[in-house]
């Protein structure tokens, strides 16, 4: 039996207990064979049928039938059988000549061949088992083998996984160069190119960029090859290439669906399309091109064109490996694309913004140059008549005489801060940085505006500086910061309301604290009012209001010497500004402003 074959793997007569164990002529043969041979069934290996010999080898006289077929083997022997049969139960496959135990044990070793049975349904029932002992050299041998086929096997793995890693660490850094190229520049035209210049990593490839415009205008924006003869020679295509609706590859397959595409047939009549063109069928031929792999380019959803690799070896297809890395590329590309078009619509709206910024400016400049000539043709004329040299002039008519004259200066105040703020904006001021003894420009300013204090009723505490702080700043334009700031603090402050102001420094600035028990300013407000044109009350219009650019250009002013100016308030307690420069050398302290 050890030399001829049951059934193996084909359907097989079911081994019926009493066929085999019974007296059947069969029974009789197995029974007689000097070969050690059992029949188990089911997964767990129950014993059906042990012939005499397998009850010698074992040395079980009375086999364990209906038990596990384990319980008939001594443990070192067990485990491997267990594990062998478990093997060709659920995989089915014959296992032949296998050594059960180690070598260099005590006893005997043994070496089994198992054959699956089964059934009709595809569902192995039992295991036909031959058992026999294998000479101690056979067990070194097999043993021997198993290990070089082991270490062959793991070699083998050892060497594709190193392979991987390889490709993986290649591609890792072809794609980190081309995406730092690819993102090198934030201007549209250099992405441009830098995107035209794509490529797999193989010599002789070449590639095509085409570009979907948003009107859905189809254009070629480059052809690509690394070998500059090669590239001459497609130069000569440019213009009479163009991408066509019906083509099947570019951004037209990329239209019908955006998803990679390969092409290995009859590559030259895909590249040349329906076009007859014999210059360009010549040099399509004459480059040459063995596959075509289109990827699209996608930008938000929306696609805007396509790259297509042509591997310049007739015989050479792209890899799904390819496809992947080309994939990366375009999204690479895309990117690029999306990031320099961001940044060039994001210049010209700056652009746009600084042109109508400066348009504006100039119109205001233009207007309140036109507005000054009559307003002191009108301040002129005033003086005229009220110095009665135009005739006589009655009482009432000077009343009247001197509101005119009031309206006009409060007119040029306004049109000159608007001047002043449109030279602030075009940079046309210059400063005289000097050292300033802050009590002495507190005093002179505190003096220009003491009589409007008197005349609202507001008091003031005088000037309170230490009169050693010097502050590195512009006279004339200091003078002009704290005028508007004791401006505004007379108009926010009623009537018995104080203003007060002190001086304090740090190691390295001076900071003026100009405050009043006026009004006061909400806090959401108290950025918003540093801005050109705003006011809290738009509709206290009135004689005494401006047009909303005192502090616009009071901070301009500070900041422009190096200082700067906020503000701090509690609605309708007061306010206080805080108004900073830059402190002057100690050495620099006697030099007056
Ligand atoms: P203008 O005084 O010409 O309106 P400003 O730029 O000097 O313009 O001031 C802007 C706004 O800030 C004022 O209209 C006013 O609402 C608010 N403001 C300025 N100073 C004070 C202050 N001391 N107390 C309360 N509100 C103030």
């Amino acid at each position: 039996m050890g030399h001829t074959e049951p059934g193996t793997r084909a359907r097989s007569t079911h081994p019926n207990d009493g066929e085999l164990s019974g007296g059947g002529s069969f029974a009789r043969y197995m029974e007689h064979l000097s070969t050690a041979f059992a029949v188990t069934e089911g997964a767990e290996h129950r014993l059906v049928y042990a012939n005499a010999a397998f009850r010698r080898l074992t040395g079980t006289a009375a086999p364990p039938i209906g038990r596990p077929i384990a319980d008939s083997f001594v443990e070192r022997h067990a485990d491997g059988l267990v594990a062998l049969l478990d093997r060709a139960f659920h995989g089915g496959g014959i296992a032949r000549d296998r050594h059960l135990g180690t070598a260099g044990e005590q006893g005997p070793s043994w070496c089994c061949t198992v054959w699956p049975q089964v059934s009709l349904e595809g569902e192995t029932e039992h295991l036909l088992i031959e058992l026999r002992e294998a000479p101690a050299e056979d067990l070194t041998l097999a043993l021997q083998r198993d290990v070089a086929e082991r270490m062959l096997l793991s070699a083998l793995r050892e060497r594709d996984l190193a392979r991987d890693a390889e490709a993986s660490s290649r591609r890792a850094t072809f794609l980190a160069v081309e995406g730092r190229r690819l993102a090198g520049s934030l201007d549209e035209e250099a992405t441009m190119r830098a995107v035209s210049g794509v490529s797999l990593p193989y010599s002789g490839d070449w590639s095509i960029v085409d570009i979907l415009d948003a009107d859905g205008a189809m254009h070629r924006l480059a052809v690509m090859h690394s070998d500059p003869a090669t590239q001459k020679l497609l130069g000569r295509l440019e213009g009479r290439w163009t991408p066509a609706l019906a083509d099947a590859f570019g951004v037209p397959a990329m239209l019908r669906h955006a998803r990679p595409t390969i092409i290995a047939d009859r590559v030259d009549a895909v590249l040349a399309g329906a076009s007859e063109d014999p210059e360009l069928l010549r040099i399509l031929h004459e480059v040459g091109a063995g596959a075509l792999l289109t990827v699209p380019l996608v930008i938000r959803e929306q696609l805007v064109g396509a790259i297509t690799f042509v591997s310049g070896q007739r015989d050479r297809s792209y890899t799904s490996e390819d496809v992947e890395l080309a994939r990366d590329l375009a999204t690479r590309s895309a990117l690029a694309l999306d990031s320099a078009r961001l940044h060039g619509d994001a210049i010209a709206l700056k652009v746009k913004a600084e042109t109508a910024s400066k348009a504006k400016s100039a119109f205001l400049g233009t207007m309140s140059h036109e507005l000054r000539t009559p307003l002191n043709a009108i301040g002129g004329y005033v003086d005229l008549i009220d110095m009665g040299l135009r005739g006589p002039v009655s009482e009432a008519q000077h009343t009247d005489l001197a509101r005119i004259r009031r309206n006009q200066r409060h007119l040029i105040a306004l049109v000159t801060d608007v001047l002043n703020f449109v030279r602030l904006g075009s940079g046309q001021l210059a400063y005289e940085a000097a050292d300033v003894v802050v009590h002495r420009v507190v005093a002179a300013a505190v003096a220009l505006v003491e009589p409007l204090m008197l005349e609202k009723r507001l008091a003031h505490d005088g000037v309170q500086c230490d009169d050693t702080l010097v502050a590195r700043a512009d006279w004339e334009r200091v003078m002009q910061i704290l005028v508007n700031l004791f401006s505004n603090a007379i108009k926010f402050t009623p009537a018995g309301g104080r203003i007060s102001i002190a001086c304090s420094a740090t190691d390295d600035t001076v900071l003026l604290r100009i405050a009043d028990t006026g009004i006061g300013i909400p806090p959401s407000k108290l950025e918003t009012i540093f801005e050109p044109f705003v006011q809290v009350r738009e509709g206290l219009a009135g004689r005494d209001t401006g047009v909303g650019l005192g502090l616009a250009i009071s901070r301009d002013l500070a900041r422009g010497m190096g200082g700067d100016l906020r503000a701090e308030s509690v609605e309708g307690k007061g306010s206080t500004f805080i108004l900073s420069f830059p402190r002057a050398g100690l050495a620099a302290a006697s030099a007056g402003g």
